[in-house]
């Protein structure tokens, strides 16, 4: 056992950043506490309407000059943060594995996606560019120009805590536009220490403010006339009733990325080792608690007689319970652990209760969490290892709900088309995986699923910076996505001029 080095040694008290100072708020203040071992790691202010609306009226103010440098200009602040972020790139990860309680391995992986987007976004003099067509009639030209809009709200959630943020900021900036940003206030501290990166790559004062807090600052964000539009990723509860909502009242623009219920599909010809290790990593990386994360694993079998599909059903399944079994649960900056703790007790508490509430709607409980052991000597209060529940049915909340926990659901299905009827009984569309080895199969699941991200033969299927990050149904609320084209577009308002000279 090799506990890395922890960057934060002293309780931080944490302040907010407005139009380029570091700003103590007036608001109480929460506790961040360290999941894996219960010392506190920083004191956040759960900041008030005024401090909010203060971010605003910066931000508003910085947006005129801003907005008049040049992309190249823009792009090259991006350059410089991008540089000190891959400089930083060791310290940002173990803070991220202190504040939430990931392993350092999905932390440095959280810290290469999120700075991939500042690399694309430094792409903005192409991004950006507009088009045009000569002579729609005679001696007339018509072109479109992208411009941006002013002041964006971005709202984190807790499970990616340094890369969440940066599917929207860098893109919201590159194209010209300041932001306020409200990181969760569970585990708010790679994103301060993003702020200062960006303040030491010379992004101005007023373009990219950052304040702590909850319900307060973001009822602030979504009443504020002067914000023009929204970046949530978080619950389908407060996404679709609270954000999606009050937005359509106020006309704001918005990108709302919600909750999920992912099903992995196990065919027969799937290659077993391969896809058993994909599922470890898409069930309990990052302990469950992630959008992307398969909860759902159904056994196929398609061509398959009754007894064949049994067969091939507890062949999944053993395998997939061994390898579980084997997950090492401790200290996330300990590099031998697989698995960290879930971010806070009352998480755990929920995960517990979907647990007994598994028992008592029938499903069979064939590997419990609620029994582990830890590497080391730490606290248990905010572990718990992975679970298996066998016997599920598509009525049980154990299959339809989202966990956000090391929780996984076996089922089976007689074909692929009765699968797929499965993933849309759920509410949620987010994503989902295929593992098999025909190309028709693939095919078909691709064309049909109701679900923004796919993966074939893969687990995670996360999609990278240039690429829009989707979801469907009750996964996502509005129109344009975050990360690559998409957000440049959502940043942007289309301008179209027609010319004619005398
Ligand atoms: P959450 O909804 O509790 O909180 C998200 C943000 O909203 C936080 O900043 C929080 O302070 C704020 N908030 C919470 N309650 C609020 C309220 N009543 N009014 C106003 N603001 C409120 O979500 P979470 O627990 O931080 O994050 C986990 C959720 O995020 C999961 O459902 C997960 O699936 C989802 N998620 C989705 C994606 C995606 O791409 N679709 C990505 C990451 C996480």
């Amino acid at each position: 056992m090799a506990v890395l080095k922890e960057p934060i040694e002293e309780a931080l008290q944490l302040r907010n950043y407005i139009d380029g100072e570091w700003v103590e708020s007036e608001g109480e203040t929460k506790e961040v506490v360290n999941p894996a071992t219960g010392k506190v790691i920083a004191e956040v202010p759960i900041s008030t309407k005024d401090e909010i609306e203060e971010a605003v009226e910066a931000a508003k103010e910085a947006y005129p000059d801003w907005r008049r440098t040049p992309p190249l200009a823009r792009a090259r602040c991006l350059f410089r943060l991008k540089e000190l972020l891959e400089e930083n790139f060791e310290e940002l990860s173990r803070i991220q594995t202190m504040e939430h309680g990931k392993t350092i391995d999905e932390s440095r992986g959280e810290t290469r996606r999120g700075i991939e987007m500042v690399e694309v976004a430094t792409g903005i003099p192409s991004l950006m560019m507009g088009c045009n067509l000569e002579d729609i009639a005679s001696g007339i030209d018509e072109y479109l120009i992208r411009q941006p809009l002013g002041v964006f709200g971005i709202i984190g959630p807790f499970n990616f805590p340094f890369m969440v943020p940066l599917w929207f900021a860098p893109f919201a900036v590159a194209t010209g536009n300041c932001i306020v940003l409200k990181p969760s206030s569970e585990d708010p501290l790679s994103q301060i220490k993003i702020v200062e990166l960006a303040e030491e790559a010379g992004i101005p004062p007023g373009v990219w403010n950052l304040v702590n807090g909850g319900r307060t600052v973001v009822s602030g964000m979504l009443d504020h006339p002067d914000i023009k539009g929204i970046c949530f990723v978080g619950s389908t509860p407060v996404g679709r009733d609270v954000i999606y909502r009050r937005c359509g009242e106020t006309g704001k623009r918005v990108i709302v990325m919600c909750g999920a219920k992912n099903f992995a599909l196990v065919m027969p010809d799937a290659d077993l080792e391969s896809t058993i290790a994909a599922c470890m990593t898409s069930f309990y990386g990052n302990t469950g608690q992630r959008c992307l994360a398969n909860a759902n694993l159904v056994v196929v079998g398609e061509g398959l007689s009754e007894q064949e599909l049994e067969a091939f059903y507890k062949k999944v399944v053993d395998a997939f319970v061994a390898s579980a079994s084997k997950i090492r649960m401790g200290y996330g900056l300990d590099d031998t652990v697989h698995m960290g703790p879930l971010r806070d007790e009352g998480k755990k508490e929920n995960v517990l209760q979907y647990v007994e509430k598994g028992i008592e709607e029938g499903a069979t409980l064939t590997l419990d969490g609620r029994q582990f052991e830890l590497v080391e000597d730490l606290p248990e209060a905010c572990f718990v290892g992975p679970t298996v529940f066998e016997d599920v049915t598509l009525d049980m909340a154990i299959a339809k709900e989202e966990i956000f926990g090391p929780v996984a659901c076996m089922m089976k299905a007689t074909s692929l088309d009765e699968a797929i009827g499965m993933i849309h009984q759920i509410p949620f569309g987010n994503a989902a995986s295929i593992f098999t080895g025909s190309g028709k199969w693939a095919r078909e699941f691709q064309y049909r699923v109701e679900c923004g991200n796919i993966g074939i033969n893969v687990g995670i299927a996360a999609p990278m910076a240039f690429f829009p990050f989707s979801g469907m149904k009750d996964s996502f609320f509005g129109t344009l996505h975050g990360q690559g084209p998409e957000a440049i577009r959502f940043f942007t308002e289309s301008k179209v001029v027609i010319q004619r000279w005398f």
